[in-house]
């Protein structure tokens, strides 16, 4: 919970020696509440301050770490719902090798989990890591966890009760930080040989009650590299306990609970895999993880994260530019959008469809789509003129055709008006029908 400026004023030596830039220590005590200022800054902060404030400003879902260099993170998140701030960590999608899986499947899975790749709005997604489960063949385990993680660099999430065998993969694959499945039992064992490589645990139990107290042990003993996998028997217990345990944590700063989800999907049923994972990534999941590949399932499911895990407050953006579409020469059409991340790129996708090589020119819009940005008075003429002369866009043609969205007609006078020398044609509102625009007028 968030201590308040008196209760951090107390855990100052109240010199007000100023060395902090503040003229007393409540003043500091009030930045550091308003998380303007940083303990850091006063040099007699005594250790107790150090740890009741870094307890106090860790999120209330921490943050884990794991993967070669700790390159991926669950967690971190502190808001219930995606309106009050923002999420943080994207649900962390991962495939499934099964031990039945034979030597065929398993390539197949792993060339596919190394090489898939989701372009969207100008973000690339891929699968994070591969989980590989084990009951009996030990020996094939470990030869398959070597390869994975020899070929694809990526962490791999162990299913293997089995501590020897754990003990000897976990020496293979030390350096990538990868997760170490238990249950309650195991659990001590486990996190030894976690700490001894720098991975992290994903720990279920029997009941809820056994995982909480497992969960709450470890916090207590340091160890916070913990992913929390409760058992449940329907979608809707699945829904629930997300829910519940998420709200404990945040709302009631519920500590052993302030741990990301790990989850196996398998159902049995595709219909019923895809709507627990999509239940995953809208409550709350850390790490979801699919037992087949299926490419569709993969681009919606990476779709849903993308519209989940932006601030609400930030628009998608692309950088304010001139870009080409094709190979633009000096006969070559310009056309202007705004900056908002879809926009452009169905924009951009329509022009390129119709055959035609263009500029494209995107003023800043702050990421608001045409007819916002026009009716906030950020896509007016006199800004869309003004940037196609700072970017001296008139010196790329020579006959200077600019083509508006269709949505802000209105802008073609007042722009002909401020760009000389320039044609100003009122392209479709839709972009779908840029093919037969530029057939039929350029
Ligand atoms: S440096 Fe520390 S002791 Fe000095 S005024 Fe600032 S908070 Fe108080």
């Amino acid at each position: 919970m968030a201590l308040t400026g008196l209760q951090i004023n107390k855990l100052l030596p109240g010199t007000n020696c100023k060395e902090c830039g503040s003229n007393t220590c409540l003043a500091f005590a009030m930045k550091l509440a308003a998380r303007k200022a940083e303990l850091a800054e006063c040099p007699y902060a005594s250790e107790e301050a150090h740890r009741v404030l870094g307890e106090a400003t860790e999120p209330p879902v921490r943050s884990v770490p794991f993967g070669p260099n700790k390159s991926l993170i669950a967690g971190e998140e502190t808001v219930l719902y995606r309106h009050e701030k923002t999420f943080v960590r994207p649900t962390i999608i991962a495939l499934h090798i099964f031990e039945e899986d034979d030597d065929i499947i398993f390539e197949k899975k792993l060339q596919a989990a190394m090489n898939y790749s989701y372009e969207r709005v100008g973000e690339t997604f891929q699968i994070d890591c591969i989980a590989l489960s084990c009951n009996v063949n030990f020996d094939a385990f470990i030869n398959r966890t070597e390869k994975i993680w020899k070929q694809s660099s990526k962490p791999v999430i162990l299913k293997c009760d089995n501590l020897d065998t754990i003990r000897v993969v976990s020496e293979k694959i030390a350096g990538s930080g990868s997760i170490l499945c238990c249950n309650v039992k195991n659990c001590d064992a486990m996190v030894e040989i976690a700490i001894k490589y720098d991975f992290a645990i994903a720990i279920t139990a029997d009941t809820h009650d056994e995982l909480f107290e497992k969960a709450k042990e470890l916090r207590e003993k340091g160890f916070m590299r913990l992913f929390l996998q409760f058992p449940t028997n329907s979608l809707s217990e699945q829904f629930q306990m997300n829910t519940i345990v998420r709200s404990a944590a945040i709302r009631n700063g519920v500590k052993p609970l302030g741990f990301p989800f790990l989850r196996f999907i398998r159902t049995g049923n595709m219909l019923d895999d895809t709507v627990e994972a999509v239940t995953e990534i809208l409550k709350y999941g850390g790490i979801i993880v699919l037992p087949d590949y299926d490419p569709a399932l993969l681009a919606s499911l990476f779709t849903l994260r993308l519209n989940i895990f932006t601030d609400p407050q930030k628009p998608i953006q692309v950088e304010p530019n001139i870009y080409s579409i094709g190979e633009p020469n000096r006969k070559s059409p310009v056309f202007v959008t705004t900056n908002f991340s879809l926009t452009y790129f169905v924009v951009s996708g329509e022009i390129e469809n119709s055959g035609t090589s263009a500029y494209l020119v995107v003023p800043e819009c702050e990421g608001m789509s045409v007819l916002t940005a026009w009716a906030a008075g950020k896509f007016t003429a006199a800004k869309i003129a003004g940037f196609i002369k700072e970017q001296n866009v008139g010196d790329l043609v020579d006959k200077k055709r600019l083509i508006i969205p269709g949505y802000v007609a209105q802008l073609s006078g007042e722009l002909a008006d401020e760009l000389p020398g320039w044609e100003v044609l009122v392209g479709p509102q839709d972009a779908s029908d840029m093919e037969s625009f530029v057939k039929s007028r350029l």
